[in-house]
């Protein structure tokens, strides 16, 4: 305890005596006596193997050692003046630039998916998801695609074990008689979403990729008004000069079904590798719904009439943004992902 008063006396006098004349100095006396594991802390730690019966008179003695200490700082501090103020490492220049936070980018599929959204939205559409693991009866059957159909092998499809009749939706076609059970008439809507198919993996086919359906049912649907809805749609998504085609197709859950194409953007229909020299580029398919359809619903096919389409994301987005691998979409590769930092 009396080795301790003495120290402090000793440190008192080292204060008094050891002139401060400059930054450096200051800055070491600050680290010796004031900094964290300066030699204040260490007395104040010394504390504890104090007499009780002492305790009073040594915290007397080091309080007032404190103070000496801290008024000494301030006051040379003080002397040396401003140019102390800048050596101070804890001193903030508010006029610096603040540290950059790093922004994302939306993807590319999230990008085209939201593009085409807008467009339905602005004709009364509105944006209607269903599940991807999804029974036979949504998926396929419905929409008249009996067990045995031959059209079934086209959309070849990842089942779940435990339950043989659940498999992954190989369209958001389940959507749409999800929302035709419910029976609320009329009905618009965009059915946008991840689907599944048992394809190989290459630079142009992928086991999952990306859809987006649209189903209007009401009195007096007709044809016309699948053309006319269509036509605003690729007017506003690639410009007003596009030109369309309607082909003949089949869909088992549309009649009469169509294939509709646009002329090609990259060459303007006189011919290129992405149109195979046609001049044409097929986006959708579409028709009018097979009757069996709605009733399998329980919507009266004799009163009411609708149309239906579905287009894939993946596709316009590689032409958009002149992609040459579909697998890129899903590699998560940050280089990639990057560059749509400012995309639209
Ligand atoms: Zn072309």
């Amino acid at each position: 305890m009396d080795q301790l008063l003495q120290q402090i006396l000793d440190y008192k006098r080292e204060i008094e005596e050891t002139p401060v004349n400059g930054i450096d100095s200051l800055e070491a006396y600050r680290i010796r006596f004031l900094g964290t594991k300066g030699i204040l802390k260490n007395l104040f730690t010394e504390m504890k193997n104090v007499p009780s019966e002492r305790k009073k008179e040594f915290g007397q003695v080091l309080n007032e050692f404190k103070q000496l200490a801290e008024d000494k700082y301030d006051y040379w501090k003080k002397e040396i003046g401003s140019k102390t103020e800048e050596s101070t490492a804890d001193q903030v220049d508010t006029t610096l630039p603040g540290d950059l936070l790093a922004i994302g980018s939306r993807h590319p599929i999230s990008l085209m998916k939201n593009k085409i959204i807008k467009i339905f939205e602005r004709l009364g559409f509105s944006v209607a998801e269903g599940p991807e693991i999804e029974d036979d009866w949504h998926n396929f059957t419905a929409l008249n695609l009996p067990e045995h159909h031959p059209a079934r092998d086209m959309q070849d499809t990842f089942y779940i074990h435990q339950r043989p009749d659940w498999l992954l939706r190989t369209h958001t076609s389940n959507v749409q008689i999800r929302e035709m059970e419910k029976g609320k008439l009329p009905i618009r809507i965009i059915c946008p979403g991840r689907v599944y198919r048992n394809e190989t993996i290459s630079a142009r086919s992928h086991c999952f990729f990306h859809q987006v359906e649209g189903l209007y049912i009401d009195e007096n649907v007709s044809f016309a008004d699948l053309k006319q809805t269509l036509y605003f749609f690729v007017q506003e998504m690639y410009g007003k000069n596009i030109r369309i085609r309607f082909r003949p197709s089949y869909f088992p859950f549309t009649e009469p079904s169509a294939e509709m194409d646009i002329n090609c953007q990259l060459c303007n229909g006189t011919g290129c590798t992405v149109c195979k020299h046609s001049g044409w580029v097929e986006i959708l398919g579409c028709g009018m719904i097979h009757p069996a359809v709605l009733e399998n619903c329980g919507i009266d096919s004799n009163h009411f009439t609708g149309f239906a389409f579905g287009m894939g994301i993946e596709r316009p987005a590689l032409l958009k943004y002149g992609i040459n691998d579909i697998r890129l979409f899903s590699e998560n590769d940050v280089r990639f992902l990057r560059q749509f930092i400012a995309a639209t």
